[in-house]
């Protein structure tokens, strides 16, 4: 088990304005589309990139008399990413309408839960640095559908509605106002987005929308927040204002951050901050306001009478618990204790749960520490460089395996791996038959060394009288052999049978 308690909060961050210092507050609701292939309340498929209301049952375009059947895969998934997030899973909960008008909502309201949501309390541990990281708590995550999608520029009189998206199951996952900075927020939907891919119950792709957030900011002077978690009282802290529809790290920092001063310079000018929604518009790097909470929607929510509340039994919330996968935090603490990585290196290769899946299998039976640094140096920084991600990568973790037990051999060296990895990464191959096909074996055969050796000192009699006045010139001998051999002799042993020979 994880010690939550052996790390260090981070200091918040403090913006410095006319009148004094100023701290963030900020909380997040983040969407997430729950992976699965069926809508939440109908069997239409949840394919992206599908052709335009190729996707729609009859129940998801409202048409009369159609009912809704809830996805038990749905519920399982979000389920499970509460336990993922060790929060506590409601055995009661139930769905409510949402009612408000828009086209790409033809029911002319969204299933959501409102009063009961199937996940309670629960947190998030955010790291920042290696022994530096926030807890955030999640105060609920609740199941809802998602609309569809008005596209307004493909003709300049009409407007169009592409249905595929309606109905799809969305997590809201809505944190306490815990989050203390920019850089903590993206850090925040990141950990989020990490533990649910290794849950497989949201895909994290934010270019898709597949994982967007709405966030909230405020500001206080510095102390106001101790108070607000010493007391639970919300009037410790500022009015906030909440940026809709984010769906890149980047845009949530710098929207954070825009937000927060805006705020300021209304406060110290004597104003006060409306509590409103706002968009950001990324062009500008500003918020602008979508609507204040005079013209917020009524949503006039009341239970579905076409639902009824949603039971689940605890043995079958057992059950996902049982089929658990290890979670981040846990595999990378593993790393640490079984392998002796650093905490560093362990993060890296945990990151991503298809990068963490291959470097184990690579490092079964071999030198953790080794593995760990062919897997990020040589392995994540080509993938890297050349755009791709290790489901695409052309070395496979048989293929790296085999550069690296070539090594451990004394078959080849460091040096001579990294041209194999070449040859691997652009023509493929199994790696200890081309060693074998291109000569590519390191010599250890002694005698074949010191053939060598011996050619270079006859032929460089003054290089030699030099090195035996100055041991430290014996290096020059070692380059050399090393290059005559092209680079195939063993190191190790061209050191010591040249200094044998200059005595
Ligand atoms: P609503 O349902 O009206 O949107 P909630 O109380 O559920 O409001 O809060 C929504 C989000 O706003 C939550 O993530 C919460 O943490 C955050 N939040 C609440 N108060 C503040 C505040 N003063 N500053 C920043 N975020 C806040
Ligand atoms: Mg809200």
């Amino acid at each position: 088990m994880l010690d939550h308690l052996s790390f260090t909060a981070p200091e918040p961050k403090t913006i410095a304005g006319a009148k004094g210092d100023w701290e963030l507050v900020i909380g997040l609701e983040v969407h997430a589309q729950v992976a699965s292939k069926a809508k939440l309340f109908s069997g239409a498929s949840t394919e992206f990139g599908a052709e335009p209301n190729s996707n729609v049952a009859f129940v998801d375009c409202a048409m009369p008399g159609m009912l809704p059947v809830v996805n038990e895969f749905c519920v399982a998934q979000a389920v499970r990413t509460g336990l993922g997030l060790k929060a506590a899973i409601n055995l009661v909960s139930a769905f409510d309408r949402k009612n408000y008008f828009y086209p790409d909502l033809p029911q002319g309201y969204q299933i959501s839960q409102l009063y009961h949501p199937i996940v309670g309390e629960g947190e998030v541990i955010v790291d920042m640095a290696p022994g530096i990281a926030r807890r955030v708590r999640i105060e609920r995550i609740h199941i809802e559908q998602d609309a569809g999608k008005s596209i307004h520029d493909m003709d300049p009189n009409m407007s169009f509605v592409d249905l595929n998206r309606t109905g799809v199951a969305l997590m809201e996952i809505v944190s306490r106002p815990d989050i203390r900075g920019p850089e903590e927020a993206a850090a925040y939907v990141g950990k989020l987005r990490q533990i649910m891919r290794y849950l497989g119950t949201c895909d994290g792709n934010m270019q898709n929308g597949n994982l967007r957030a709405d966030v909230n900011v405020s500001v206080c002077p510095p102390g106001a927040y101790e108070k607000y978690i010493e007391t639970g009282d919300f009037s410790h802290l500022g009015t906030r204002c909440e940026i809709k529809n984010m769906n890149s790290m980047r845009f949530i920092q710098q929207a954070i951050d825009f937000e927060a001063r805006r705020q300021i310079a209304i406060i110290e000018d004597g104003g006060t901050v409306v509590q409103e929604t706002r968009l950001y518009d990324p062009d500008r790097g500003e918020t602008r306001s979508m609507r204040s909470k005079e013209e917020a929607h009524d949503y006039r929510y009341f239970p579905d009478p076409d639902l009824l509340p949603l039971e689940i039994e605890q043995a079958w919330v057992d059950d996902i618990a049982a089929s658990m996968p290890e979670l981040p935090d846990e595999k990378k603490a593993r790393f640490v204790r079984e392998m002796g990585l650093s905490e560093y290196d362990a993060g890296v290769l945990t990151a991503d749960v298809e990068n963490a899946n291959f470097f184990e299998i690579v490092a079964k039976g071999r030198d953790g520490k080794q593995v760990a640094n062919w897997v990020i140096n040589e392995l994540f920084g080509r993938l890297n460089k050349e755009g791709l991600v290790i489901e695409t990568s052309p070395i496979s973790a048989a293929q790296l395996g085999g550069v690296i037990d070539l090594i451990a051999k004394g078959d080849i060296s460091g040096k001579i791996a990294k041209d194999l990895f070449e040859i691997l990464w652009t023509e493929g191959g199994d790696p200890a038959e081309i060693v074998e096909a291109r000569g590519m074996k390191q010599v250890t055969d002694l005698g074949a060394i010191e053939k060598v050796v011996d050619e270079i000192i006859a032929a460089n009699p003054a290089q030699v009288e030099k090195a035996r006045q100055n041991p430290k010139l014996a290096g020059w001998f070692v380059g050399q052999v090393l290059k005559a051999t092209g680079g195939k002799a063993n190191p190790a042993a061209v050191n010591e049978l040249v200094a044998k020979k200059l005595a």
